[in-house]
């Protein structure tokens, strides 16, 4: 998300759909679960944390991106950079979770797995397993974790200008005021 800001604002062009599609380009190469999901063995470059982590991927996003990003008005180049670091986001941020198998980031030129020497993230339960007590566990630590680009990312990109605004006479009085105005007739 926080990548998406990147991308040069237009009238017509909305920020949460920039944001969407770049949430979605970062959990592309998570989509090798489905694979797994319908039966591929869970190991070598078809399994999970396999070639879709490589930076092959990015590198074909990429390349889409400068292909297409001229009929939707987008810059060309930066298009195609943003999009290249939103997908390859996913891969080192998967390097640097604990106890994770480590992605090839390599891949095809070699299947060894890499890991970052710090690793503070903590390794989610993929597909329908996250939708447990550890997920959500692991999600409020991920969301500590990354609060501060969250805050970044969705911070308001044109933020309205202080006005004098003077408020009425009318809700000064009220403010003022609190109590009712008027007594019971006794
Ligand atoms: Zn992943």
């Amino acid at each position: 998300m926080l990548i998406s800001r990147a991308v040069p604002p237009r009238p017509d062009r909305r920020i949460a759909g920039t944001m969407a599609v770049f949430s979605g380009l970062a959990l592309l190469p998570d989509l090798d679960y489905l694979g797994v999901m319908m039966g591929l063995v869970d190991s070598g470059p078809c399994g999970h944390r396999g070639a879709t982590h490589s930076l092959i991927v990015p590198l074909l996003v990429a390349s889409l991106a400068a292909a297409i990003s001229p009929r939707f008005n987008l810059p060309r180049w930066r298009t195609a950079v943003l999009c290249g670091l939103a997908v390859a986001s996913h891969a080192f941020l998967d390097a640097m979770t604990v106890g994770s198998r480590g992605v090839p980031l390599l891949w095809p030129l070699t299947f060894a797995r890499f890991e970052m020497p710090w690793r503070p993230i903590p390794n989610a339960p993929c597909g329908l397993h996250y939708l447990s007590a550890q997920g959500l566990r692991v999600a409020t630590i991920e969301l500590f974790q990354f609060f501060p680009v969250l805050l970044l990312a969705l911070w308001p990109r044109n933020r309205p200008t202080p006005t004098a605004t003077s408020r009425p006479p009318e809700s000064r009085i009220r403010t003022v005021g609190s109590r009712p105005m008027t007594h019971p007739a006794a």
